[in-house]
């Protein structure tokens, strides 16, 4: 869990408005099954912010990138839906949530007591109230150090044995009690039995599959 102070969070980028008015841009946002990682299978409301600096050639949200390609949404807004849809939790995911400060949105989501999940290359540095942290480092850009304390799953996308190198270097970098996730790339399916054989002989690693693609939703 990540808090911070919520004075400070209004300041940087959002000057005096109110939390409620703030607007991000976004890609998408909906009511879903979590497909993968730790909380697969749980129903989540899912807040896509536009906008990534990190550009992963695998990308499977390359729309994402353009941050002005997207609305702009108020908190207010975002809110509503999230409360709506009864999910239990709301997943804030991209294109890369870390480049906007999440002060204002995260603030409105808890006085609504929903629970805070973002996906994060950990990229750029944290902000708002974060519930759990799931980080999945990229190599293209590293995640900062500062954000590894509050890791609550690390969830590393493999395609080749390159990426359990980089699993195990940021593993080493994570709290104790971390859930370690080893998640095979969509479209390299070779790399499964690889990883099958790794989580075998390193049993502190689990797999985390794409399940939403099986079940064809978002
Ligand atoms: S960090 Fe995420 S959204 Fe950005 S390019 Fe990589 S996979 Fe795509």
């Amino acid at each position: 869990m990540f808090e911070t102070e919520v004075k400070s969070a209004l300041n940087t980028e959002t000057g005096l408005k109110k939390p409620e008015d703030v607007l991000y841009p976004v890609m998408e946002h909906f009511f879903t099954i979590q497909g993968e990682g730790a909380h697969t299978g749980r129903p989540a409301y899912f807040i896509r912010t536009a906008g990534c600096d990190v550009k992963c050639w695998w990308c499977d949200v390359k729309d994402s990138w353009d941050g002005d390609k997207h609305p702009k949404i108020s908190v207010r807004d975002l809110a509503v839906s999230a409360e709506a849809s009864r999910a239990p939790f709301v997943v804030i995911t991209g294109g890369e949530p870390l480049l906007h400060d999440l002060g204002p949105l995260t603030t409105v989501l808890k006085q609504r007591n929903l629970s805070i999940h973002i996906e994060t290359s950990g990229s750029s540095p944290l902000s708002g109230h974060l519930d759990w942290i799931t980080l999945s480092p990229k190599r293209f850009k590293k995640p900062l150090e500062e954000v590894f304390p509050y890791v609550d799953e690390l969830k590393v996308v493999v395609l080749t044995k390159k990426d359990l190198k980089w699993a195990e270097e940021n593993a080493a970098k994570c709290p104790e009690g971390t859930r370690l996730l080893l998640q095979p790339e969509w479209d390299t399916p070779e790399s499964m039995p690889m990883i099958v054989e790794y989580v075998k002989n390193n049993p502190q690693w689990g797999i985390s599959l794409q399940t939403h693609k099986f079940l064809g939703v978002r």
